[in-house]
């Protein structure tokens, strides 16, 4: 879940037409953050930070795609947050998806 949250940020930054911030700066950096997690280098501050600026992004982006473009964060650290904590606390992925945590 955490892999398919970035996946969507990347789609969003992708398709952000850059007129606002919130959407253009925001999506970019909460891709950086869940490429951090997924490379096993995140932290609980990351945690907490990613689901602020997702708000963030939410509350304050001009059109529906900015303001929608930050919800497969907010539902999967909803839902799945046992997967990020998975990565974050335990440098494991439970899906066997992010290569840099798998155990060979
Ligand atoms: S929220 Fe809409 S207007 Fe703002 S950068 Fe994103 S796509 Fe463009």
């Amino acid at each position: 879940m955490v892999d398919i949250a970035k996946f969507y940020m990347k789609f969003a930054a992708e398709e952000s037409c850059g007129a606002c911030t919130p959407c253009r700066a925001g999506v970019v950096q909460l891709v950086g953050i869940l490429e951090k997690i997924t490379n096993g280098e995140g932290t609980m501050e990351d945690l907490k930070t990613l689901k602020e600026l997702a708000y963030d992004v939410k509350d304050a982006s001009l059109c529906g795609l900015g303001q929608t473009a930050a919800n497969p964060v907010l539902s999967t650290l909803e839902y799945f947050h046992d997967e990020y904590l998975a990565h974050v606390r335990d440098h494991r992925c439970p899906a066997g998806v992010c290569q840099k945590l798998v155990v060979h």
